[in-house]
């Protein structure tokens, strides 16, 4: 044990926003909790995020829906997956992701990621080749944003078509361009643990008009469809609504009305994870045999959690560690762990997927591969407790054999 102790918990966030508070109070009081449930000629809540999120992105058209897994799914679908289609993934991300493909119908294949947690582009050639594989289901993990340039270059070298899960990167860009505008369609989740919360909820946005049709059609949008808030001309749909089955995943207005005011707060609040960051970045790397993945000068990501490697440790001495850090109230996520716990999960534990080739770059990246959260409710000096936790227990775990 350290001679610190850190007290916060490393799942609290901050309360909503108090104009996010009174939104939802006001949408309880009217009764109409669902997006169609409007009077008159309103919008309804869902509606207008969609609107307001299709313009921060930039993009054309926006759906709101339940989870971010739900909206990978309807992406996948809405670009043309069908059952058995190979769609190439990168492995090292969350369940929901491998969940959403197998949902579809279709096959994954795995592709290794780098030292910088970065899908390995020469392993995804090599995979869309031997696959045939016409997608490309691109997290950015952890958000860890990779060369976009080159992965445009690799996807359209081999035609494959690109999906971006963009679960930790809202607000996040490559070389000036927001993250999920590279892609045909990219998803964000709404989910707590992200950007802005409302519990669960997921957003996905396109420029292509009937890919944007084909997902308000599969979210369940009966024959409301004009009721959306971005959406393509209704022309796009005729040809459409009657061939797309309802998967009902719609967002509801109570959702949508607190994520609103939320989205106004988004690049202010990015800045403060970053400034999070940015100290718990500076302190790690003060620590002998700790290493933080260097970014690239062009990726301009967010920082709502940190990733760590520690070199020269064994299985054991990482228990010791973990173990220590956790009793001192520091929680800190082993992604290298056979057994998945909480959110860690390695490619190996997907049991549903059936055999898949080893990734032996992949597993040994894992190996040891740290993660942390950072709420914004921590404060820079916060980070610097908890480093020196971190510091204190790595040296004691490693003199132990
Ligand atoms: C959270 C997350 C998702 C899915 O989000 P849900 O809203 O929880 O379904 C997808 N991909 C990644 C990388 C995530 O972290």
């Amino acid at each position: 044990m350290s001679q610190k102790r850190f007290s916060k918990s490393f799942t609290q966030q901050e309360p909503l926003p108090d104009d996010a508070i009174e939104k939802a109070v006001t949408v309880m009081q009217s009764g109409r909790l669902h997006r169609y449930n409007t009077s008159g000629d309103d919008w309804s809540e869902a509606s207008l995020l969609e609107k307001e999120f299709a313009d921060y992105q930039g993009r054309k058209y926006c759906l709101a829906c339940t989870s971010g897994g739900y909206a990978i799914h309807v992406a996948l679908r809405a670009t043309g997956v069908s059952p058995g289609d190979a769609v190439l993934m990168n492995a090292y991300t969350l369940a929901p992701v491998p969940g959403a493909v197998y949902q579809s119908g279709a096959r994954p294949v795995l592709v290794e990621i780098d030292e910088h947690y970065h899908v390995d582009i020469g392993d995804l050639l090599a995979k869309a080749r031997e696959s045939g594989a016409k997608y490309f289901l691109m997290s950015h993990m952890r958000g860890h944003i990779a060369d976009m340039d080159a992965v445009k270059r690799a996807c359209d070298d081999v035609g494959l078509i690109l999906i971006e899960d963009c679960a930790h990167t809202m607000g996040a860009s490559w070389n000036g361009t927001l993250s999920g505008n590279f892609g045909r369609v990219a998803c964000f989740s709404t989910q707590t643990y992200k950007h802005i919360n409302s519990g669960e909820g997921g957003l996905l946005v396109t420029d292509d008009p009937e890919v944007a049709a084909r997902a308000i059609l599969y979210s369940g949008s009966y024959m409301l469809f004009e009721r959306h808030g971005a959406r393509p001309p209704k022309e796009t749909f005729e040809s459409l609504r009657l061939n797309i089955p309802n998967f009902s995943g719609r967002m509801d207005d109570l959702r949508a009305a607190i994520l609103r005011p939320q989205l106004r707060q988004l690049d202010a609040n990015c800045a403060r994870w970053n400034a999070l960051y940015h100290e718990m970045e500076r302190c790690l790397r003060e620590i002998p045999g700790i290493e933080v993945p260097e970014r690239h000068q062009r990726e301009d990501f967010i920082g709502s959690s940190i990733q760590f490697r520690v070199g020269e440790i064994t299985e054991e001495q990482i228990s010791g560690f973990l173990g220590k850090c956790e009793a001192d109230g520091v929680a800190l996520k082993w992604f290298g762990e056979d057994e998945p716990r909480g959110y860690t999960s390695r490619f190996d534990s997907w049991h549903y997927l059936g055999d898949l080739p080893d990734l032996p770059r992949t597993r040994a990246i894992l190996s040891n591969t740290f993660d942390m959260r950072l709420p914004l409710t921590f404060t820079p000096e916060d980070c610097r407790v908890i480093c020196e936790i971190i510091g204190e227990n790595l040296i004691a775990a490693k003199q132990r054999n």
